[in-house]
């Protein structure tokens, strides 16, 4: 199931469009039953995106090039993601496997992005002022890669999540704290699937694990 997705008219859908960008970039791959998809494939996929978030002024044209910077940016940050979340889902696997590499590939992009703000005079008022270079889509995603650094670093701010709902790959920030779940849907999915456990389970009259068995993964989060 693609979770509360927007979009009107021929506008596109995105996954959970009210997270923090570098999630929604994270969340750029999601899964349904018919397995796990990536939504940014093409040229267009990516200018849609982009335009998507309001990164730019206006609508940017992006190369395959692009494409494949913004999804080396993506599964980089799926990486970092995944060690910050204790993240063992098998089918949100990033694929960069490295934590270094992930760590470098984001911090190549602040590099390659604007020079810090600088110091301008304007009407006799000191104001800071970055200055403008480099191709729209670099400066695009050397915000996110910022925005990301200071996502996985903040410590007074919503924590980052895995989503458990089963077959689920997405992330969020919990932001509140009764919050287990990406979206409703994968909390109906979720209970949905504890009852049909419980109701087999209880059919077969089993007796349930033996003391001290591992609780089953999704027993396991609380919030519900
Ligand atoms: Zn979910």
């Amino acid at each position: 199931m693609r979770p509360e997705s927007t979009g009107t008219g021929g506008e596109r859908a995105w996954v959970l469009p009210d997270e923090p960008v570098p999630v929604r970039l994270m969340n750029t791959i999601w899964a349904d039953r018919a397995g796990v998809h990536d939504d940014l494939r093409t040229p267009d996929d990516l200018a849609a995106w982009v335009a998507s978030i309001g990164a730019t002024d206006g609508p940017v044209g992006a190369r395959r090039d692009d494409v494949a910077r913004a999804r080396r940016l993506r599964d980089a940050l799926r990486r970092v993601a995944a060690m910050c979340t204790d993240d063992v889902r098998a089918a949100a696997a990033s694929a960069i496997e490295d934590i270094d590499a992930a760590i470098a590939e984001i911090n190549s992009l602040v590099v390659a992005g604007p020079p810090a703000a600088q110091l301008t005079l304007r009407k006799g008022r000191l104001v800071t002022q970055t200055p403008v270079v480099g191709p729209a889509m670099t400066r695009a995603l050397s915000a996110i890669a910022i925005d990301a650094i200071e996502l996985f670093t903040a410590t007074d701010s919503p924590q980052l999540r895995a989503c458990q709902a089963p077959g689920c790959v997405l992330y969020f920030l919990k932001d509140h704290p009764r919050r287990a779940w990406c979206s409703t849907a994968c909390g109906n999915r979720a209970r949905a699937a504890r009852h049909y456990r419980r109701h087999r389970l209880d059919s077969r009259a089993d007796p349930g694990p033996p003391p001290g068995a591992r609780p089953a993964p999704e027993a396991r989060i609380s919030g519900e």
